[in-house]
């Protein structure tokens, strides 16, 4: 059984204020003129109490482990992450009192680190660009240290079949409430693809397969079929042989993907705090830019709803940092990039 995210399951709790994220519409985005009936809307998942969307998947697990007797009262959480599954379990490990070790990479910003010891959890750094089959992968010492931990307890959010469900019980029907059944597109970028796999699931069963689903990609990411390089925006994107894609990613929930330079990413990130006073992560830069293009195209008329997976704030040192950006050779532009209808 899932567990939906229901806000009366932990009134006691910040638990109780996770998911139930705000949909706002997004204006002033240059779209020509044919496609002036369409409507840009961003669901911002800034607003659970860890500050991403990450809080609703690490929930869903850990009350799915729960359930099933995998995760005993008092066990220890062991997962390696980038960053805001870190903070969602760290978060829901100190108030349902597991005690929570995060491996995570040298460059997680240091706001995510901040925040993971915040909620007291255990930070260990190893090598995020280790091959897989390196013991000083990521996950490799995941493993080495839950060995270490009787009777812990890893998530393993790649391969966990409560990641996408988090979001097809909880993100897909928000949304479907929230527009009234107009969505038309639905569009988000992809790290281990839970996002987009429940809620596109969802969006698609409950619309007779209306609903269109768009998977964002970052420069540098192997998704959208490029060759692998350096991925600059945080949590998404993959540059690892589709056999080892992620199994809480079903690519068949995709009908497209689109592939978002930096510098097209980090202007749409930077417009959404200059014009509307938004300050969110990189990729729903990443994600925005792609849904402006989907609207660029779609029909008159049509509804596309993107995902703003995190808060902009774990990222003053490094999106919002001009100096960053420079060593970045990444270039934020004044407006939003011309949009070629029909290139
Ligand atoms: N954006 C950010 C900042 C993330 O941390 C993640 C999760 N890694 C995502 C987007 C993508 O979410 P998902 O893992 O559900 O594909």
């Amino acid at each position: 059984m899932t567990i939906q995210l229901d806000p009366g399951i932990a009134s006691e709790t910040e638990l109780a204020a996770i998911g139930n994220t705000a949909l706002v519409e997004v204006t002033g985005l240059d779209l020509p003129a044919s496609v002036g009936r369409s409507r840009v809307l961003l669901k911002l998942e800034s607003d659970n109490p860890g500050g991403s969307i990450k809080d609703r998947t690490a929930l869903n697990m850990v009350r799915e482990a729960e359930l099933s007797g995998d995760l005993q009262p008092g066990a220890t959480i062991v997962e390696s992450t980038s960053g805001n599954t870190g903070v969602g379990l760290a978060l829901i490990g100190a108030l349902t009192g597991h005690p929570v070790v995060i491996i995570t990479g040298q460059d997680t910003s240091t706001e995510k680190i901040e925040a993971l010891r915040r909620h007291r959890a255990r930070v260990v750094f190893a090598d995020w660009e280790a091959a897989a089959d390196s013991p000083e992968n990521p996950r490799a010492v995941a493993a080495r240290i839950a060995e270490g931990i009787p009777g812990s307890w890893r998530p393993q959010q790649f391969d966990n079949a409560a990641n996408p469900s988090a979001h097809y019980f909880g993100t897909g029907p928000e949304i479907w409430r929230q527009t009234q059944r107009a969505i038309t597109h639905f569009v988000a970028a992809v790290g281990t693809g839970g996002t987009v796999t429940g809620t596109g699931r969802f969006l698609k069963e409950h619309s007779q397969g209306r609903v269109k689903v768009i998977a964002a990609d970052p420069e540098g990411s192997v998704y959208s079929g490029g060759e692998p390089g350096r991925v600059l925006v945080d949590g998404v994107g993959n540059t690892w042989p589709r056999s080892l894609w992620p199994t809480s990613f079903d690519p068949t929930v995709v009908d497209e993907y689109l592939s978002i330079g930096n510098d097209e990413s980090y202007t749409t990130l930077h417009f959404l705090r200059n014009r509307h006073g938004l300050l969110l992560g990189p990729s729903s830069g990443l994600a925005l830019a792609a849904a402006r293009r989907v609207a660029a195209e779609a029909p008159d008329g049509s509804v596309v709803v993107a995902i703003a997976p995190d808060t902009g704030s774990n990222y003053l040192s490094k999106a919002f940092n001009p100096q960053w950006l420079e060593q970045q050779q990444i270039r934020v532009a004044g407006k939003l990039p011309v949009l070629d209808v029909g290139s």
